[in-house]
């Protein structure tokens, strides 16, 4: 079956369905990778900050897939903002990767204290994309008020904004917001993975084991994985699901042959909480966050 694909608002089409590599260790980067590439996923979203980006690239050249046949997707980490500085985390993402352009380059978040540096790197990303080194730019984790302040600044709508959204944190507002200017909202942690993974405190209750969305699962013979990512396409979202594990990435990949009814999809909407998983993104500040990304 064909991976859908949501066309941006540049004209550049990116598969619906993405692969993560957030905690992905670098020795396991290449293998996860490969076996994504093998079971279909042909878009791969890294960051700078993911310290994999070259694991990534190795993967894509022993996949003997043509470049142009895999979206790659990374970020500027926030050490690496200003208008002189992020060409150059360009350089050292696509220097790692092993690649001459970037089909998708994003800011990992806004520094809401130090905006005009956010501002800078933005305004860098619209001069990679003029000089044709990446074919499209967005952000991550920007909230309204960020938004606004971009979109204020600066020239090109961003094509996608990559945020947290899973059942217990859906961000309505914001989705909408995305959607009234043209912007794609991408899902990181689309099957609630900062719900359950490790070292993120106990008291959280996972998304995995939630009896709506199992019962969902049951319902469909599928898993409460399978029915999250099918929720995020079928209303028209972006989702990139991590895993390193290939019976888990091959499960991921295989949410194509099935669809959840209108009530399904309310059910799901119904599960949100308001409450966020990861960090505030006006907690993110140079001095606490900001560190060094190693040159090629
Ligand atoms: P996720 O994809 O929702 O969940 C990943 C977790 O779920 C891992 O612990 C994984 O473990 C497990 N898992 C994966 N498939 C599963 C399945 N079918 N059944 C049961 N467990 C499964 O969460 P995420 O990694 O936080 O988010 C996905 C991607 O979004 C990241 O890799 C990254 O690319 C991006 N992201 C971006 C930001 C940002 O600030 N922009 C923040 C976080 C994430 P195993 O590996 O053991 O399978």
């Amino acid at each position: 079956m064909a991976i859908p694909t949501f066309t941006l608002n540049n004209g550049v089409t990116l598969p619906a369905l993405g692969f993560g590599v957030f905690q992905t260790p670098p020795d396991e980067t290449r293998a996860a990778v490969s076996t994504a590439l093998e079971v279909g996923f042909r878009h791969i979203d890294t960051a700078a900050a993911y310290g994999n980006e070259r694991e990534v690239g190795l993967a894509l050249r022993e996949s003997g897939l043509a470049r142009d046949d895999v979206f790659l997707e990374t970020k500027v980490w926030i050490s690496d903002y200003g208008f002189d500085e992020t060409p150059h985390a360009f350089d050292k993402s696509a220097g790692k990767l092993g690649v001459d352009r970037l089909d998708l380059f994003i800011l990992h978040q806004p520094l809401p204290t130090a905006f005009d540096r956010t501002l800078d790197a933005y305004r860098a990303l619209e001069r990679l994309q003029a000089e044709g080194r990446v074919r499209a730019i967005g952000v991550s984790n920007f909230m309204p008020e960020h938004l606004a302040r971009l979109l204020e600044a600066t020239e090109i709508v961003p094509a996608v904004n990559q945020v947290e959204v899973h059942p217990y944190f859906q961000q309505r507002e914001l989705l909408a917001l995305d959607a009234e200017h043209g912007i794609l909202s991408q899902a990181w942690s689309p099957i609630g993975g900062i719900t359950f993974y490790p070292g993120y405190g106990d008291d959280r209750r996972s998304t995995l084991a939630d009896p709506v969305l199992l019962d969902i699962a049951d319902a469909h013979d599928r898993t409460a994985a399978q029915v999250m990512l099918r929720w995020h396409l079928q209303q028209g979202r972006s989702a990139i699901p991590k895993s390193t594990n290939p019976r888990r990435i091959a499960e991921n990949f295989d949410v194509l042959g099935f669809e959840l009814s209108p009530r399904e999809l309310a059910a799901i909407d119904a599960l949100d909480t308001g409450v966020r998983g990861g960090p505030e993104p006006a907690a993110i500040r140079l001095e606490s966050h900001g560190r060094a990304i190693p040159e090629v």
